[in-house]
């Protein structure tokens, strides 16, 4: 048995596919305009050149100067006629791909290497495969990746997955999801929530123990994968699997609103959607509402940044099916664990304190303006509400304000219509916007808490990393209170607050956040009815002592011992 992170609830039973390390797919056809490929070529030297001096950098820090001059010799590669010039007079001679050129070059200086009788350059020969590597992932993007060739029903065991290996995934045929590395609130992890596929991640060593073919049992409530079970454990499975459906479909009589406290108090439960391939499911559990559409999806699994004219038509299709209810639509977040192949961010030591979100859409302003164009052309089909991540300060926001203002004049003077009232809020998902949010309270329209970003900043502990997820806390009592602070803050200001991190469809801390005042949860919409009926079982009342007794506790333990039997 492995352990790992519940990432994604459930128990998925199946056959293992183990995808080490992504394959290389190598077209091997012509290309018609040689110099391009060449410059293409010359491109990702490049890029591969900064990623090594982020790595090396890294390095130093963390092994010191020794471990970090192993990249030397990729950097020498790098600039190295023998390897550098041959794939380049390849493309030029043969008309051939840039990746298919590296990997003729490649294979045949690591046959070389291979046959000398020296164990220096056998090492050279893992450096050219190395490097080969590098600038074959740079070449392909993440889109050639082998994640979206999966065809057969099975239980994907893998390293890493990064959210844009996850978003192409054919959710038909992942009956769940185990990896070595990755943290419970990662987009991976939130995205297999979404496509309801159990997960469990950070179980360090899944592609070395388990092997293809294997028969599987992921517990992921738990975090344990079971390998190769007994005939008895396989049975048991089987029936608490069937005993999770049954609890479904108790659940599914939750499935329409409105959402009521067992005393009658109305709070609004809206769906968390990454892209509109969301939407049949958003409209099944009966959510009232979009209130996150993290837009970065949109932006993944493709070759190059999408047009105002493709945003808009998703963002039209998102509001029309919601047919008038609210949708908040949150502007670029990208950075982070986030990646676009197309836009490099070079490698940082803290992505998560880094280059990322409304930074970088303040940054890149053409992104941002195209953005903040087709969300407001859009306006006129729906209920459109606007949000920014990350915000930390008011320069920020007013920023991006700005930016939604003059769009708007610009598209009133090309007669463009647009929606009078669009709200505009903002993510409360950095402590220092919690802390003075009495402020942003009067620039806003509303607040959503971020509370998976939250969390992470508010205690120091990394969202992504296996080792310190026993840190991460969502019933710490500095983050609870940072939560009452935002909402009492907001609604002093005569705003809505609502919450988008995971902690909002945490079935424990529902009546507690509503007894903390909250107006709206927004959730993978599988979590929906099960948080209807939950709201369902207590009263407001209730709820309000309870979360004012909560307030006065010390620790997080003290406070989940508090909840277990509080309703
Ligand atoms: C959050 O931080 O809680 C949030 C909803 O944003 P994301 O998970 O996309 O960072
Ligand atoms: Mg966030």
């Amino acid at each position: 048995m492995l352990k790992g992170i519940p990432a994604s609830g459930g128990i998925a039973i199946g056959r293992a596919l183990v995808i080490a390390e992504a394959e290389l797919d190598i077209d091997t056809g012509r290309v018609e305009n040689v110099q391009r490929e060449v410059q293409r070529f010359h491109t990702a030297v490049e890029t591969a050149k900064e990623q090594l001096r982020s790595l090396q950098k890294k390095t130093e820090k963390s092994l010191g100067n020794e471990q970090a001059m192993l990249f030397a010799a990729h950097f020498l590669m790098l600039d190295d006629p023998e390897m550098i010039e041959a794939v380049v007079h390849k493309i030029e001679s043969e008309g051939i791909r840039a990746e298919y050129a590296l990997q003729q070059v490649a294979h045949t200086i690591t046959e070389q290497f291979n046959a000398m009788d020296n164990a220096y350059f056998r090492e050279r020969a893992a450096d050219v495969k190395d490097i080969a590597k590098r600038l074959h992932q740079i070449l392909l993007g993440e889109e050639e990746s082998s994640f979206s060739n999966i065809t057969e029903p099975c239980i994907l065991v893998t390293g890493d997955l990064a959210p844009s290996d996850t978003a192409q995934l054919d959710q038909k045929c992942i009956l769940g999801i185990v990896t070595d590395i990755g943290g419970g609130t990662s987009h991976t992890a939130i995205l297999a929530q979404s496509y309801e596929i159990p997960a469990v991640m950070g179980t360090a060593y899944a592609t070395k123990t388990i092997a293809n073919g294997d028969l599987v049992i992921i517990d992921a409530d738990k975090g344990e994968v079971l390998v190769t079970p007994s005939p008895e454990v396989l049975d048991d499975y089987f029936k608490k699997q069937a005993q999770l459906l049954e609890e479904k479909k108790d659940f599914d009589r939750y499935k329409d609103g409105p959402s009521l406290t067992h005393d009658g108090k109305t709070v609004e439960l809206a769906a968390n959607i990454g892209s509109p391939g969301d939407l049949q499911r958003v409209m099944d559990n009966g959510a009232e509402g979009i209130g996150l559409f993290r837009t970065e999806f949109l932006y993944m699994d493709r070759q190059a940044l999408p047009s105002e004219e493709d945003q808009f038509l998703v963002y039209k299709q998102v509001l029309e099916t919601m047919q008038g209810k609210p949708v908040v639509i949150r502007t670029l977040d990208i950075g982070g664990d986030k990646k676009l192949d197309y836009l490099p961010i070079p490698d940082e030591m803290n992505p998560f304190l880094g280059y990322r979100a409304i930074r970088l859409s303040l940054d890149r302003k053409d992104l941002f303006q195209t953005q903040i164009r087709a969300l407001l052309r859009a306006s006129t089909y729906g209920n459109l509400k606007i949000m920014f991540p990350m915000i930390a300060n008011l320069q920020e926001l007013r920023a991006a304000k700005q930016v939604v203002a003059d769009m708007r004049a610009e598209l009133q003077s090309e007669d463009v219509p647009t929606a009078d009232e669009v709200e505009i809020g903002m993510m409360i998902e950095v402590p220092a916007a919690a802390v003075i949010s009495d402020l942003f309270a009067r620039e806003v329209d509303f607040f959503s808490i971020g509370t998976n970003d939250l969390i992470q900043y508010t205690i120091a502990v990394d969202r992504m990393n296996e080792k310190i997820s026993h840190l991460y806390e969502p019933f710490h009592p500095a983050v609870l209170r940072l939560i009452k602070t935002v909402i009492d803050n907001g609604h002093k200001g005569g705003i809505w607050v609502g919450m988008c991190g995971e902690m909002a469809a945490d079935p424990r801390v529902i009546p507690l956040l509503i007894g903390m005042g909250l107006d709206e949860f927004s959730m993978s919409s599988p979590s929906i009815p099960k948080a209807r009926k939950v709201i369902g079982g207590v009263g407001f009342e209730k709820m309000r002592q309870i979360a004012e007794a909560v307030l006065q506790m010390g620790s997080a333990d003290e406070i989940k011992s508090y909840l277990a039997s509080a309703y």
